[in-house]
């Protein structure tokens, strides 16, 4: 089969024939029918000091979004037919240890990562534990079936307990608009959230234009309107603040303003990741602001999976998280796809599996 391959210690990879992955007893194999390109996927391809530390193993296959057609399935599998369509919860878990015993599976002491630790999607074959094959509705487009992953971890921000009063009639900023921070506000329009406030870093008209149309109230440019973006959406709730804030971007300017706009009581989710430590003044931001904080990593097992399903049922958020892929390309352009998200002129970039 063919495979994008990271073949060497260096920036890129490799389209190359490799072998189509053998099935565990408790595995099976998906024909995948399409991908999508993650933040992960950009690291391993630029090998930027993350995936230098954290790649053991090369050659390897990468690529971890994606969905298609189970083509086999190991002995011992009971609940994945031939011929079902699946997409990967990419936690890869042992089940026994004390977070996966404990109801905290998507935390596993022992987890591996598709495509990070295993061979993963990027191929025309992906072999997954059964544990991790997640049935799709036949009818979904594979290529919104493809990133029900990062959806999963947009689903997790906004819902971090399953409180959905936490959302409705309240205000909420989301802070970054890459393609999670996108979904999330498709996520909070259907839950029914009064205002919705996002910011996007520098002058990215497309994603700002698509925050808009996915149904943000007021979109910010953190550029242009740098720290100002505080005392906008302080007017904007009488003062008051908003109810929930969910850090998508990673910027610690980001993180200072998230607290600052945050109305006494309130809720942040942080999902975006730091590039090194940051000064932080808990005194005056969590501590007598009384906040609740969750980190979000993953999505919970299978919770967040049933939550993403039950959206995509409805037809018009289908619609919106459709809206998210700006760019459908055949594989062998992968080159082509993730030069567009470096230089942030994509949302959801979906590879098809046209590899000649
Ligand atoms: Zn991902
Ligand atoms: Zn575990």
């Amino acid at each position: 089969m063919f495979a994008v391959v990271k073949t060497e210690r260096k920036p890129g990879a490799e389209i190359k024939a490799v072998n189509v992955p053998k099935v565990g007893k408790k595995e099976v194999l998906v024909e995948v029918k399409a991908c999508s390109i993650c933040g992960t996927d950009v690291h391993i391809w630029e090998w930027n000091e993350w995936a230098r530390n954290r790649i053991e193993k090369i050659p390897f296959i990468f690529g971890h979004e994606f969905a298609g057609k189970v083509v086999e399935v190991g002995e011992d599998v009971t609940t994945i037919s031939v011929g079902d369509m699946v997409s990967a919860e990419t936690h890869i878990v042992d089940g026994t240890c004390y977070q996966c015993r404990t109801d905290r599976m998507h935390v596993c002491k022992n987890m591996k990562i598709l495509g990070v630790d295993t061979d993963g999607a990027f191929a025309q074959y992906v072999a997954i534990p059964e544990r991790n094959a997640w049935k799709n509705d036949p009818n979904l487009d594979p290529a919104i079936a493809s990133i029900q992953e990062p959806l999963g971890n947009a689903v997790q921000t906004v819902l971090p307990k399953d409180h959905v009063e936490d959302i409705t009639g309240k205000t909420v900023a989301v802070l970054g608009c890459g393609p999670i921070g996108l979904m999330a506000i498709a996520v909070l329009q259907t839950l029914g959230a009064a205002k919705v406030f996002a910011t996007a870093g520098g002058y990215n008209l497309t994603r700002m234009e698509l925050a808009k149309r996915l149904g943000a109230d007021m979109v910010l440019s953190a550029r242009e309107h740098g720290e100002k973006i505080v005392k906008i959406i302080l007017e904007a709730t009488d003062g008051n603040g908003v109810d929930v804030v969910l850090e998508m971007s990673g910027a610690p300017s980001a993180l200072r303003q998230a607290f600052e706009i945050l109305t006494p009581g309130g809720r942040v989710s942080l999902l975006g990741i730091f590039n090194r430590s940051v000064e932080f003044d808990f005194n005056n931001a969590i501590i007598f602001k009384a906040a609740t904080v969750y980190g979000i990593s993953g999505r919970r097992m299978f919770q967040t999976w049933y939550q993403v399903k039950g959206l995509l049922s409805k037809h018009g958020f289908r619609e919106k998280i459709a809206s998210i892929i700006t760019h459908k390309i055949p594989i062998r352009d992968v080159a082509k796809g993730m030069k567009l998200i470096q230089t942030k002129q994509a949302g959801k970039i979906v590879m098809l599996p046209e590899w000649v």
